[in-house]
């Protein structure tokens, strides 16, 4: 049945939205899998990437209160922190998250995203992103959803490339890929009335890129949108990539609802798996496509790896947005953890940095770290 479109990604053809809903609409699963995973071989071969980060959310409180998102908090409210630069930089002392088993001697990353805060200037951000810096200088900072730069932008009265640039200038290294949910402008009313349109977001990334920012692209899934909105988001992606090549990975991110608003269920392992391999076939121009173990599981996500994923995200540590959603995973993995993952999907794990590069053993990781 998938033949046709198999025979297409085999010759190397761009498929297109309605062979990409055809996919999506299949119960032939396995050959799903065989068509992402023939597309992630010839990209990155049996190389499954993972990298030692560390995630660190500066705050809860929020103007936007989106309704799919159960870790924001109103200023005042019970359960709203806001973390000093100080408790940053302590967070990110690696003796404080020393694994008895696997003690993790430095971070290679520091992943930063938070709430929209009411009264933090752009000045406190600049100041956060220097402070790490001076303190971790081989430290990878990737921070601030597209939806943050464009708060920070609003706030400070700088246009959306003088925000970047400034963010440049501090240390900020690459960004994340959130606030993207579905860019139909009919679900990002009934999901999340308050935050920038599908446009806008697509318009920080496009400046991003343009100022020589790697950025990732993520897509919350599996709550009230279609596959055809699915599909239509992931083309909106595909197409800005032709124009920027400025994405490094897809993070496919599955709803959660536990504590939310608009409520539901939470998604299907099947579902999950045919939205890391239909994102992987219909996303031809992105290098990597993230299986986010803290979201799927780490069983979901293993699986992930012989459905077009080659890449586990990393160690993470501490995790508190999805887990406000009622996440089953650990908040936590060791490298050695990841590793096992890995190898036991058939797979060669490769520890990477912030940009993919790969770091091989010891030696080189602390070459890399010395940078
Ligand atoms: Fe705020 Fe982001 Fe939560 Fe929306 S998803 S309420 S912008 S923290």
């Amino acid at each position: 049945m998938l033949r046709k479109i198999e025979d297409k990604v085999m010759a190397g053809e761009r498929i297109s939205f309605d062979e990409a809903i055809e996919l999506f609409m299949t119960d032939d699963i396995f050959s799903l899998g065989e068509i992402a995973s023939y597309v992630a071989e010839k990209k990155n071969g049996k190389k499954v990437f993972f990298i030692r980060n560390r995630h660190i959310n500066p705050t809860n409180i929020c103007i936007n209160r989106c309704k799919f998102c159960a870790f924001s908090r109103s200023k005042g409210e019970e359960g709203a922190f806001e973390l000093t630069i100080d408790e940053i930089i302590e967070k990110l002392n690696p003796s404080r998250n020393t694994n008895p088993t696997s003690p993790i001697t430095s971070y290679q990353e520091v992943h930063i995203v938070g709430g929209l805060h009411p009264n933090w200037p752009f000045e406190h951000y600049l100041e956060m992103l220097s402070k790490v810096k001076k303190n971790f200088p081989r430290l990878n900072i990737k921070a601030f959803t597209a939806v943050e730069v464009d708060y920070m932008s609003k706030k400070s009265g700088l246009s959306l490339e003088e925000t970047l640039l400034a963010l440049k200038e501090h240390g900020l290294d690459t960004m994340p890929g959130g606030g993207a949910e579905i860019f139909d402008s009919n679900i990002r009313v009934r999901l999340c009335p308050e935050k920038i349109s599908g446009e806008r977001w697509l318009e920080v990334m496009e400046t991003a890129h343009r100022l020589g920012i790697k950025t990732n692209a993520t897509m919350l899934y599996g709550h009230i949108e279609s596959y055809e909105h699915r599909v239509a988001h992931l083309i909106e992606l595909r197409t800005l990539q032709d124009r920027t090549g400025g994405f490094q990975s897809f993070i496919p991110l599955s709803y959660h609802p536990k504590g939310t608003e608009i409520g539901g269920f939470y998604s299907s392992g099947i579902d999950d798996l045919k939205t890391v391999a239909v994102s992987r076939i219909v996303l031809d121009n992105f290098d990597h496509i993230t299986a986010y173990w803290i979201m799927l599981g780490e069983k979901i996500s293993q699986l992930s790896l012989l459905f077009g994923a080659d890449d586990l995200s990393g160690t993470v540590i501490e995790e508190k947005i999805t887990h406000s959603a009622g996440a089953l995973s650990e908040e936590s993995m060791t490298p050695e953890e990841l590793e096992n993952l890995i190898r036991m999907a058939g797979k060669i794990p490769v520890e990477r940095d912030c940009f993919y590069k790969e770091i091989r053993g010891k030696e080189q990781r602390a070459k890399s770290e010395k940078r």
